[in-house]
């Protein structure tokens, strides 16, 4: 291929991609809508691309970023003297490792543990307790407020418990959980309590709206790590998220370092080994560029259009805001008259993204908004489009499924079902890919409303074998 073809290409794939700048994509990706903060994040990506985190003597700039990164976060995070930090790939790269660091006190061998959950936990805390055999310990939050609960949380605590956690706010619901009591629940039995504010982490610093109860930093004490990623709210391009701890003792169980071999002795802060220096650089560059300030007018810039969306929905019959929003986040379910599948494919035939989210444990089903700075001059234009979908999905009725076939889901057990049986099943919810696997049916909400009554763990064996028939050799 020649150099310009190549670039025809790849313009062909990005084509097909959800849009990551306009405003209009209200999940996975995030937008400040300063061109000039994105151009400069790009430059330090492209410079930095070949330098190798692996070695920090070897790559000093890294090393230098990193801890001026560390430094502005623990400014934020109301870190006190002595706190530490280290920058990793994501979100779920800085969670696992406050697991591990928990289950691994400095320098003590591997043991038997488990950490106690709200309901609402991120699903990067049951990754890391599939890879590190930590057992989770879920607990109800409350139905009404999607709050985690501290007194059942606490009776929920066993001898071999490491970790206790909350969010700032949960992804799902977009609700702080009451950390000042988490944390001191934990504290009082000596245990570890992380705040995963992978997502609020950079916003509600500069928002005035939070009372005393629903602090969350390093300046409620028993809060020992916070997870915050600037691949969200720090605008920056992906790949960066930082870990911090109160103190350097508690993250030595994440630190790795072997001279077991013959070749250099590996020695590395996190998971990856060699690592790009280009997310690091770029996040260095983006924050600089932003800077306090200006994340402080684009914090509030967001909460301003979560609140307008909030209001706005609160007018659109059949349709609800589940839990006051928090943060900057908004999870809206429907009433009887329509379901929530089939208003996100109308908001995509709009040019809309909205994210379903199915239904879990007593939670309705819903549709999960998180809103950048870049949305805000838009949302009358998305309020008209989300009346127009809700009235289109209202005229449609809900999915309807076979009720023979959501008794035939509730009745299976995934770990007896063979590779011919998902294939049956895949191509039964509309998934069985053709001769172009990649293409998705034009609407998802079928394919949604059935995944959605199918049992967690039926759910999860059904997309796991969809993932592996799309990951196949071209
Ligand atoms: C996004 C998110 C994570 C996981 O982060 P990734 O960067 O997607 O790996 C964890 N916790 C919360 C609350 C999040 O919003």
């Amino acid at each position: 291929m020649t150099l310009d073809e190549i670039r025809a290409h790849l313009q062909a794939l990005q084509a097909r991609d959800l849009p990551s700048h306009g405003g209009r994509t209200l999940a996975y990706v995030y937008d400040s809508g300063l061109a000039e903060a994105d151009a400069i994040g790009r430059e330090a990506l492209t410079m930095f691309a070949d330098s190798n985190g692996l070695d920090p003597t070897a790559f000093p700039s890294l090393l230098a970023m990193e801890n001026d990164l560390v430094a502005m976060a623990g400014g934020l995070l109301d870190a006190p003297a002595g706190f530490v930090g280290s920058v990793t790939s994501g979100g779920t790269e800085s969670v696992l490792l406050a697991v591990l660091a928990a289950r691994d006190d400095a320098g003590a061998a591997p043991r038997a543990a488990s950490m106690v959950l709200p309901t609402t936990a991120h699903a990067a805390f049951h990754k890391a307790a599939h890879y590190f055999g930590v057992e989770p310990l879920l607990v109800d939050v409350d139905p009404r407020t999607f709050r985690a609960d501290p007194g059942a949380m606490a009776a929920a605590v066993r001898d071999d418990t490491v970790l206790v956690v909350g969010s700032a706010p949960s992804y799902a619901q977009g609700i702080i959980d009451p950390i000042a009591e988490l944390a001191a629940m934990a504290a009082e039995r000596g245990l570890r309590c992380h705040v995963d504010a992978c997502i609020g982490g950079w916003v509600l610093p500069h928002l005035d709206h939070l009372d005393r109860a629903q602090q969350w930093t390093f300046a409620v004490p028993g809060v020992t790590s916070i997870s915050v990623d600037l691949h969200k709210y720090a605008y920056t391009p992906k790949g960066v998220s930082l870990l911090l701890h109160r103190d350097s003792t508690l993250r030595r169980g994440h630190f790795f370092a072997s001279a077991a071999w013959p070749g250099y002795t590996m020695l590395n802060s996190t998971m990856q080994s060699t690592k790009s220096g280009g997310p690091l650089a770029a996040a260095w560059a983006v924050t600089r560029a932003i800077g306090i300030d200006g994340y402080a007018v684009l914090s509030r810039t967001a909460r301003e259009a979560t609140l307008a969306i909030a209001r706005g929905v609160d007018g659109i019959p059949g349709l609800r805001v589940v839990a006051e929003p928090d943060s900057t986040l908004l999870a809206l379910a429907a009433d009887g008259s329509c379901d929530v599948f089939t208003i996100a494919d109308e908001m995509l035939a709009r040019g809309w993204y909205v994210q379903p989210q199915m239904a879990f444990r007593g939670m309705p089903a819903t549709l999960h908004l998180t809103l950048s700075a870049a949305t805000a001059p838009s949302v009358p234009e998305f309020l008209t489009a989300l009346s127009e979908a809700v009235d289109a999905a209202q005229a449609a009725g809900p999915v309807s499924l076979d009720p023979a076939l959501a008794g035939a889901a509730a009745a299976l057990d995934p770990a007896t079902l063979t590779d011919r049986d998902f294939d049956g099943l895949l191509a039964l919810a509309g998934l069985a890919g053709g001769d172009d696997s990649l293409a998705l049916p034009e609407r998802m909400a079928p394919v949604n409303a059935l995944l959605d009554i199918a049992p967690a763990p039926l759910r999860e064996a059904m997309l796991l074998a969809f993932l592996d028939r799309l990951s196949r050799p071209s």
